[in-house]
Parts: structure tokens; sequence; C-alpha cells
């Protein structure tokens, strides 16, 4: 790919299969593309409104050779596709984001090196790789402190919270795989994060922060823009434009923080692809996260970043979530989205449902009056 954009009817592969290249996907198709999505699962969410499809393990060579033959780019809809397929790809087609910025995404240490490296400040940490490794870290961090896997965790799998003495052992012996990393627990008065896109001339446009709330360590709530101060929201936004341009990357890219009860943000965790706090801005933006990415990744100039009106996303996780499915079809100024999941199985991620509400709504109603007919 050259420095031009993708002119209309070309292809985009995705790598992934699941609700975030899918929306990505139907953003294509009303830009003019087409997508073709490489996944494992034939009856996944992302290949139901795919364009081309292909089948196949991550680890399959003419496989990845003959995707990159039929694509003018490729994107990846989620981190934990193999680096070596990316790798693979890069040699072929073009990439974006690349494979850097992919592979410090995947790593926590070394997402939070990175963080450190360009000043965003994050919980005190201690990489451990043995049982002495854990027991210095927590002698350095003390008690509470939270254990995590540093590859293939999310949704809150592979971590755990250290609360007493007793608590390491079992922990270091159940998360995997190893080597672990070390954090002090942060008490934190608020979760929020902030998604950014940088084009690949290297304009940056980032969305408004939202107010994250998780329930069973799955993201519940997004809160549009954050009840924040604004130096606070100022903070979140540039930090992410950091970490985009850190990151020297092309496409979006979410940054998830936590909010200290002083004021101060610190980062934690870094998705270098749409991200599900940012699914408000398909209904209260002119152009949605899954639009940015797909400008970003064609070339394409980026839309300004800017919220029509204040919003809230809950998200429809397992039977839970289908059962509120029929009431929320009906309620009124609430947007609707599935993602074409055949089995509601508990945890999983079924859809999401949007209350858009007039601008500056937030900041001035009750949190009770805002989620009636959401909740
Ligand atoms: P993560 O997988 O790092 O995004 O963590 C999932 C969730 O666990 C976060 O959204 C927080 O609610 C909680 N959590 C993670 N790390 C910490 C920490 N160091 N201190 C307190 N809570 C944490």
């Amino acid at each position: 790919m050259t420095g031009a954009p993708l002119p209309p009817g070309a292809v985009i592969g995705i790598l992934g299969g699941g609700q975030l290249g899918r929306m990505s996907a139907l953003a294509a198709a009303r830009l003019g593309y087409a997508c073709h999505v490489y996944a494992p699962d034939d009856d996944s969410p992302g290949m139901q409104v795919a364009a081309h499809r292909t089948v196949a393990a991550y680890e399959d060579r003419d496989a990845l050779a003959r995707f990159a033959a039929s694509v003018a780019v490729v994107t990846f809809e989620f981190e934990n596709v193999p680096a070596a397929a990316l790798e693979a790809l890069s040699g072929l087609v073009a990439c974006r984001p690349g494979l850097a910025a992919l592979a410090t995404c995947q790593d926590r240490v070394a997402e939070k090196a990175f963080l450190g490296r360009i000043s965003v400040p994050v919980a005190p940490w201690r990489a451990v790789e043995t049982e002495a490794d854990l027991a210095a870290a927590v002698a350095a961090l003390g008690l509470p402190a939270v254990l995590k896997t540093t590859r293939l965790g999310y949704d809150g799998r592979g971590q755990a919270v250290l609360r007493t003495p007793e608590d390491l052992a079992p922990a270091f012996a159940r998360l995997a795989p190893k080597p672990l990393v070390l954090e002090a627990f942060v008490p934190f008065a608020a979760e929020i994060s902030a998604i950014a896109a940088r084009g690949a001339d290297g304009t940056v446009a980032v969305f408004d922060p939202a107010e994250n709330r998780h329930a069973h360590h799955i993201l519940d709530l997004s809160f549009a823009p954050a009840r924040v101060p604004a130096a606070v929201a100022a903070a979140a936004r540039a930090h992410v434009a950091a970490v985009a341009e850190g990151l020297d990357l092309v496409g979006v890219v979410a940054l998830e923080m936590f909010l200290l009860p002083d004021g101060t943000l610190l980062g934690n965790e870094i998705a270098p692809r749409p991200h599900n706090s940012g699914h408000w801005t398909m209904d209260a933006c002119a152009a949605s996260q899954f639009e940015q990415h797909i400008r970003a990744v064609a070339g394409l100039p980026l839309a300004p970043a800017t919220r029509h009106h204040d919003a809230v996303m809950k998200n429809l996780i397992g039977p839970e979530g289908m059962a509120a499915w029929p009431r929320l079809l009906a309620a009124p100024g609430v947007v609707p989205h599935l993602y074409g999941k055949a089995q509601a199985r508990a945890g999983r991620k079924m859809g999401h449902a949007t209350r858009l509400l007039a601008p500056g709504t937030l900041a001035a109603a009750p949190e009770s009056d805002v989620l009636a007919g959401l909740l």
C-alpha cells in the first residue's frame, strides 16, 4: 500500500472474527470498502457481515499468504492475535497497526515500560518470574496488590488480588502463562478510558473520555462524557494521544486509566484497536471509533471526533443481557445493537444498547434518571 488513500471498492483484511471486527466491517461498508475476515471459527460475528471469509488457523502460513494477496491492507480486531501471524503478513502486505504496536500491547511489562517512557504514570509494579520474585515484589509494594499474567489476559482473566501473605503461593501456582507482573492495588475513585484515532498522515483525533463501570471484571456501563473535572479530561486526552504517537500507530487505540481521589490518572491497559468503552461513539458521534479506525487504516482523512449527544452504554452480557433485549428494543432514546452470536453463554458479550441524552444531561441529572430504561 502506498501513501494514497484506498479507492472505493478496495478490500480491507481483518484478523479476528469478533464483534469489533463486525462493527469495523459495517463501518467499512458504509465507506464503500469490502472486508475479508480471517478467523478460526466460521460462525463468528465478523464473518456474518464480511464480503470475503477465510476460516483458518492463525498458524496456517499458506492461508495467511492467500489472505495477504487478496487484500489491500490488514488490520486486527483483538490484540491476542499471534504476533507471528502479523509478522508473516507484514512481509506481504501493509499492516495497520503494525507489529511493533501490537507486540507492546500484548505484554503488560512492555506496556508499562512504554507508558513510563512516554511519561504516563502507572501504578507501582514489579515483574515476577519466580516465587522468590513475588515475595520480593510484595515486600516492596505491600498488600493488597494485584498479580496478573503479562500475556493473554482480558476481562479480569489471568489476575488475582492478593490480600494476605497466604494468598501468594496459590495465586502464583494458578496464574499462567508465566511470567507475571505484580501491581500495587489502586484505590481508584473511578475508571475512565479515552480513545484516539491516528491517521496515516499522523493526524490525531481523540474522543471524549468515558467513565466505565465493571461487573464481575467485565465492562457493564460506560458514561460519556466522563463526569470528571475538565483538567482530568484534558489529561486523559493528552495521555491517549501520547500513546497513539508513541506507538506510531495507524488506527485507533484505547487507554484505560484509574482516576485517583486526588485527580491523578494512572494508565492501566492499552488496546490497539476499537474498544468496548467506545461503543457509544456509534450513536453519539457523527463518525464512530469504527469509522475512524477504517479511515485511518484506509489512509483517508480522519473525521472530527465530536460528540452530539451525551450517552450511556450498557453491555448485554450472557442470558441476562438477552432477557433485556425486547425491553431495550421498545425503550425510547435507546439504540440497540446485537452481535449475531448464537449462544448466550454466561459472561459472553452479546450486544450493547446506548441511551442518548441531550448534551449536558449527564453532568446535571441524577444517575438513576440517566439509567432509567437501560437497566
Ligand atoms: P485489567 O485486566 O488490567 O484491565 O483489570 C481489570 C479490572 O481489574 C480493572 O478494570 C480494575 O477494575 C481491576 N484492577 C486491575 N488492576 C488493578 C489495580 N492495580 N488496582 C485495583 N484494581 C485493579
